[in-house]
């Protein structure tokens, strides 16, 4: 593992903090995203017409089945909404965000900056490339080594001419079938973490089976999987047996979609919904049980505007308000609950 100036640190877009500073952390959130990369404009044209209107109480009924088809709905992309909603988390009690944003997702250095001034929050920014689709042919050309060189870049020296360093790699996209880009991108993430001491995400899409092929890809890479955080595994139901594998790798496993429950619109052809947040709570305390405590993490993936407060959502302090009580309830303790979101996210987020 290369060692760099950040070792032993945190690397928020305002400069590094010691790891003390975080606080109660959420592991994956956006708080600006433009997530274009799922929308699709819909034969129909009085589908045509929901699909750009904006998201208001009005057309609430059809966003809710249909997510990702509603222009509006997958671009988070206000400032003042993003401080107004952020807040919430510090009232409730919060210090840290994972900013997940990065290539492929419209990633904003400076707003993410101004973010965190005006709320007092940590934000820990991304870095490397969302899934395959979401990138310029350009970006989808260049070799492992080139793409690792970028992520590096980001994290040594900022985000282009902004400053504005990122202080993790992730979430590096993976879909099913995965492509050929998505390979290099993993393997140069891979590259990129030993170069830099880094925390790596995995933003794997609703496969067993990709999960772990993604784990052997970046373990023949080189990357240090104790390092490493699989996300999204509580978007869909993945056995016990799939989760201890993944753990056993020495992997964090990420619980971040909590607030999304039930239904969730068709995608690539295939169907499933979102478990409730308590089969959620009650997966986690099996795998706490099971000794896995100190390798689980906790957020709830904001990426569309239905999920936030203002628009009838959830709010980035659900896991706050909402599911710490529902954790108690279900027997996991405040040291437990303390080293999910305190003290995980801080052992990951430190500079090796
Ligand atoms: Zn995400």
């Amino acid at each position: 593992m290369g060692e760099t100036k950040i070792s032993g640190k945190v690397q928020t877009v305002l400069g590094p903090i010691d790891p003390d500073e975080l606080g109660i952390t959420l592991a994956h959130e956006h708080i600006l995203i433009d997530f274009l990369v799922f929308f699709e404009e819909p034969e129909e044209s009085t589908e045509r017409r929901l699909a750009h209107e904006p998201v208001t109480i009005e057309n609430l009924w059809w966003i809710r089945q249909n997510l990702f088809t509603c222009l509006d709905n997958v671009r988070l992309i206000d400032e003042k909404t993003g401080i107004r909603e952020t807040m919430r988390f510090k009232l409730a009690g919060g210090g840290s965000i994972v900013e997940m944003s990065n290539i492929g997702l419209g990633r904003d250095p400076k707003g993410l900056a101004r973010i965190a001034r005006a709320t007092g929050l940590n934000i820990i920014m991304g870095a490397g490339f969302y899934v395959g689709h979401s990138q310029t042919e350009q970006v989808r050309e260049m070799s492992p080594d080139r793409l690792a060189e970028r992520i590096v870049d980001d994290i040594v020296n900022g985000v282009g001419e902004t400053g504005i360093k990122a202080g993790m790699i992730g979430e590096i996209g993976a879909m099913v079938p995965i492509d050929e880009f998505e390979r290099k991108s993993l393997r140069a993430a891979a590259i990129a973490q030993q170069k830099t001491g880094a925390p790596f995400n995995i933003h794997s899409s609703h496969s067993d089976n990709l999960i772990l092929d993604n784990i052997k890809i970046i373990k023949e890479a080189g990357a240090d999987l104790s390092r490493v955080a699989m996300s999204h595994c509580d978007a869909w139901c993945i056995t016990d047996d799939v989760l201890q594998r993944i753990l056993d790798e020495g992997c964090y496993v990420e619980f971040d979609t909590f607030g999304y429950e039930g239904y969730f619109p068709p995608y690539q052809g295939r169907h499933f919904n979102f478990p409730t947040d308590e089969q959620r709570v009650k997966t986690l305390l099996r795998l706490i049980e099971k000794g896995y405590l100190k390798q689980l993490l906790v957020a709830s993936d904001h990426c569309v505007k239905t999920s936030l407060a203002s628009y009838g959502g959830f709010g980035y302090d659900h896991v706050l308000t909402n599911v710490v009580p529902l954790m108690k309830l279900n027997g996991i303790s405040e040291t437990q609950i303390d080293t999910l979101l305190v003290e995980n996210p801080k052992r990951l987020l430190t500079f090796a």
